[in-house]
């Protein structure tokens, strides 16, 4: 029997209806609230700090709904069409009930034994990941006997591990007599992830030991400046262990160029790591694919499917080119879980990785494709490309109120509001802008954003680019329409005029009627 049956299903039903009918339009994308707000809050149902004296009671169901209220009026509303803050947005619903019955099912996906379909499904979903990148041949139809890599949790975990195999094949000995005292080295460019940097750290490489090889003005890898990273790294007595190339960056959802930095890396025999996090999916839309040429040279490749493809967090795939590379690197056979002697032991997973108790992320991924196939997949991508198109014209379309700072071609949109003063900017790169006015500019993106948070309008996101704090509009949400889009602009628009002019009483409140009405 399940114990408080009642309080679970009411919970269910909450989460149902939220994820069947999510906020959206002019509902508040946040219900923003200060730390010790969200504090006072809870303490009229059950408290949100457990008693520090042992003597938490077991409440009952009402306190419980009432609380589980205020989570869900609290949290981000991710799904809403206007969260545009970052590269996850809420997610596909089918992927949620794959991720339901998944913990329904509770099991970890390290052995065939507790895990008989979640082995096979992680194989089938992998093989096919493996073959969009070409990392196996799409001429048999067969399933190679090793799968071509495995899930792992999340982007920067999968990084870790592909420098950590990276290390492994220069280096066999590291994993039982420890470092050699070589200055192994990383490459990855300026706009690529930290997940390098923190690799780097907990592997003890040493975060000196990645370089940032500068970028071109989009935010991708300068090859030429990565080859002579790479010249200077060994006249200076180093050894170039990997290099990591981004497909999609964070930022700008800028693409390396995957082919002139596998030339490189094949030159001096450095291992190839593609972190494709936000931008491999890329590859399940035909149309937008060629981003990613050259990723089938690469040694290894990491795919978030929480980012794009709107998995519930996380569901990451680790792709190697040789996967048999993963049990040399990662296996210590534990005899009481892989028993070799165990029937169909040659399925086990659970050497092949770092992790002990591995949650089948597979479930919802293979669920989500079966469900809307392989065209549901490129029109989802398809989707996010248009609008980012939408949101490039709706910016050129306003003049000199907004300008594009970084005028990529892909989902990300970094960009500014010019207030009336400094219209029109003499230049789009912030570098050349005189200093009063990239100061001015500056100040702007953070007091727009918060009063967009106040009222729950909008989420978008802002970071400085060439030195200055700019906006970047993420057209990956999949609920996103154009309407919103221009929505949240006059919104910008709005509070911008506001924060330049407004007083204190003044600032968001009625709408300027002067401005276009918010669609
Ligand atoms: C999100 C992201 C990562 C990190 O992935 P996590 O799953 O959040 O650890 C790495 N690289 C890029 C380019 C990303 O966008």
């Amino acid at each position: 029997m399940i114990d408080n049956h009642d309080l679970v299903f009411a919970i269910a039903e909450r989460a149902k209806q939220y994820l069947l009918d999510p906020p959206s339009g002019e509902d508040p994308v946040v219900d923003l609230a200060s730390p010790d707000e969200l504090i006072a809050a809870f303490d009229s149902t059950v408290g949100l700090a457990l008693a520090a004296d042992g003597s938490e009671p077991n409440h009952d169901n009402a306190e419980l709904l009432a609380a589980i209220d205020l989570v869900v009026r609290h949290s981000m509303h991710t799904s809403h069409p206007r969260f545009v803050n970052q590269n996850f947005a809420g997610p596909d619903p089918v992927a949620v009930a794959g991720d339901w019955l998944g913990a329904a099912l509770n099991t970890t996906g390290a052995t065939f034994e507790v895990a008989p379909v979640f082995t096979l499904m992680e194989a089938a979903v992998i093989d096919r990941l493996a073959r969009l990148a070409g990392y196996v041949s799409t001429d048999s139809e067969l399933l190679p006997a090793l799968p071509s890599g495995l899930f792992c949790p999340g982007g920067s975990v999968g990084t870790l591990f592909g420098l950590q195999l990276a290390r492994h094949r220069h280096d066999r000995d590291i994993t039982t007599r420890g470092p050699s005292g070589e200055r192994l080295t990383v490459f990855v460019s300026a706009s690529g992830h930290y997940a390098a940097t923190k690799s780097a750290a907990l592997m003890g490489i040493g975060t000196d030991n990645v370089v940032k090889v500068p970028c071109h003005f989009d935010g991708s890898i300068d090859v030429a400046e990565l080859a002579e990273a790479i010249r200077q790294c060994m006249t200076t007595g180093g050894t170039p262990l990997a290099v990591i190339a981004t497909s999609g960056t964070t930022v700008t959802s800028a693409f390396d160029d995957l082919h002139g930095v596998a030339d490189v890396c094949k030159q001096h025999g450095i291992w190839m790591h593609v972190d494709g996090c936000y931008g491999g999916s890329s590859l399940f839309s035909p149309a937008q694919a060629h981003r990613l040429s050259g990723v089938e040279r690469s040694d290894s490749f990491v795919w978030n499917l929480h980012k794009m493809m709107g998995m519930t967090q996380q569901c990451t795939a680790l792709l190697v080119k040789q996967p048999e590379q993963l049990a040399a690197c990662f296996a210590t056979r534990a005899d009481y879980l892989f028993q070799p002697d165990k029937q169909f032991a040659e399925y086990d997973s659970g050497d092949r990785t770092f992790q002990c108790a591995r949650r089948i992320d597979v479930l919802k991924a293979w669920l989500a494709w079966k469900t809307h196939g392989d065209e549901g997949f490129a029109a989802r991508i398809d989707h996010a490309v248009a609008m980012g198109t939408h949101t490039r014209h709706a910016i050129a379309a306003r003049g000199d109120r907004f300008v594009t700072v970084v005028d990529g071609d892909f989902t990300n949109v970094v960009f500014v509001w010019v207030p009336p003063e400094l219209r029109p900017l003499s230049t789009t790169d912030p570098a050349a802008l005189p200093i009063d006015k990239r100061d001015a500019l500056h100040l702007l993106p953070p007091a727009i954003k918060a009063r967009m948070q106040r009222d729950g309008t909008a989420m978008i996101g802002f970071q400085p680019v060439h030195g200055m704090n700019t906006f970047r509009m993420i057209c990956m949400n999949s609920t996103l329409r154009a309407s919103d889009i221009d929505a949240i602009l006059d919104a910008i628009e709005r509070y911008g005029a506001d924060a330049v002019g407004g007083s204190a009483e003044s600032m968001g409140s009625t709408p300027d009627s002067s401005l276009p009405p918010q669609r």
